[in-house]
């Protein structure tokens, strides 16, 4: 055997291994030479019903990164759909590119076409890199998209609905850390003074917390400071600061040794995605400290359900009504994992997989 076709047989085998291993239903490349479109749609489970997922568009180094961002995250997303009990499953597109310069009309309704080809199959809305402008070129060529602007009967931004069911879980962490769910007088650290950071702080000044925040950029800053009250301080001093909670709303992989161990905290609670940079190593570290950890794709599912609410006609106070759920699982999650002494990721990652292994008996497929 030639020197290529050994190394082209071993690429092969690896996008294999990678599939079998988080058990994906569907890998969909995507490839037109036209537009330059190269992208990657992960479909991982769809017994809840039709895999629903963002399109990412970011310059990857290079095409592996790509497929394991897509798996990495459609994984994620069947896990957050089951949790919130929505009838989903879990899917993720990326398309390889940068998005300031790589984009086109015909970029985006080619991939449409990809996506209308699966029949339903993947539904797709805006993520990292895309737009509702986006969104609108693949609504040209399917009808298998959401998360389209309100004018064109969509639900809109979802950060306000993501805040509230941080909110939620924030306020049921609280139940579970002290008896009540009153935030009033507790000192509040938030990562992240974005779309969501801000509104959460909102919020949080309703209920009489006291917040600290930090942030990269001075924009979200000065309206945290000057609206609601906030104190300010530098990123890097954000995770030591004499909090009773810590809401990471910026980046993920930000729960890792040395943040964990400046920690005084008895709760974190945020809308950041992936924040345990390993959830079984961080997700126990956490426990052994002590802190209430409420599982970030529970908590932060606000944006799904709200998207889900345009399947039967978006109605804001239906997506608001839907997202409150998020308080009763949480206490859930906390009491399976006092009951079997396994950190709240891992016990929430066992609900998802048993609300989607109990409907697989139900529809008798094992
Ligand atoms: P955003 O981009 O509006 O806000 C993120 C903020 O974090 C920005 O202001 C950014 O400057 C800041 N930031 C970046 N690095 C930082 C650092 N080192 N220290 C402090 N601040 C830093 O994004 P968003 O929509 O508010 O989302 C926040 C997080 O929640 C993201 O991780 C996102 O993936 C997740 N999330 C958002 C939604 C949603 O509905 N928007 C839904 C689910 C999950």
């Amino acid at each position: 055997m030639s020197q290529a076709k050994a190394s082209s047989n071993e690429s092969q085998f690896e996008v294999f291994s990678k599939v079998a291993r988080y058990d994906h239903e569907q890998i969909l490349i995507c490839q037109d030479n036209h537009t330059g479109l190269k992208a990657i749609i992960a479909i991982h489970n769809t017994v809840l019903g039709p895999g629903l997922g963002g399109t990412r568009m970011w310059n990857y180094a290079n095409e592996t990164e790509a497929i394991n961002d897509a798996l990495r995250l459609s994984r994620g997303m069947t896990y957050k759909a089951s949790i919130s009990g929505l009838n989903l499953g879990g899917a993720k597109a990326v398309i390889i590119g940068d998005p300031a310069k790589a984009k086109s009309e015909h970029l985006m309704r080619k991939f449409g076409r990809f996506v209308e080809n699966l029949g339903g199959k993947y539904v797709t809305a805006e993520d990292v890199g895309t737009t509702t402008k986006d969104m609108e070129y693949i609504k040209m060529e399917t009808n298998h998209v959401v998360g389209l602007p309100e004018i064109m009967g969509g639900g809109g931004d979802p950060s306000p609905v993501t805040a509230y069911g941080v909110y939620m879980g924030i306020k049921a962490s609280a139940k579970k850390a002290w008896g009540n769910d009153n935030l009033g007088g507790k000192k509040i650290a938030v990562q992240g003074a974005g779309k969501v950071g801000l509104h959460l702080i909102e919020l949080l000044h309703k209920d009489g917390a006291h917040i600290t925040v930090s942030d990269i950029f001075e924009s979200g800053l000065k309206i945290a400071s000057d609206k609601y009250g906030a104190n300010v301080v530098k990123p890097e001093e954000i995770f030591s600061q004499d909090v009773d909670i810590f809401s990471p709303c910026a980046l993920g992989a930000i729960l890792n040794e040395a943040n964990i161990n400046q920690l005084k905290c008895q709760i974190v609670a945020g809308a950041a995605n992936n924040q345990l940079e390993d959830e079984n190593i961080h997700g126990d570290m956490v426990k052994k400290k002590g802190i209430l950890y409420a599982p970030d794709f529970l908590i932060n599912a606000g944006g799904l359900i709200n998207v889900y609410s345009e399947y039967n006609g978006y109605v804001r106070e239906i997506a608001f009504a839907q997202t409150e759920n998020i308080y009763n699982t949480v206490l859930n999650i906390y009491d399976k994992s006092d009951a079997d002494n396994i950190n709240t990721q891992i016990a929430a990652i066992q609900l998802a997989e048993k609300r989607i292994h109990d409907t697989m008996i139900l529809q008798s497929k094992i």
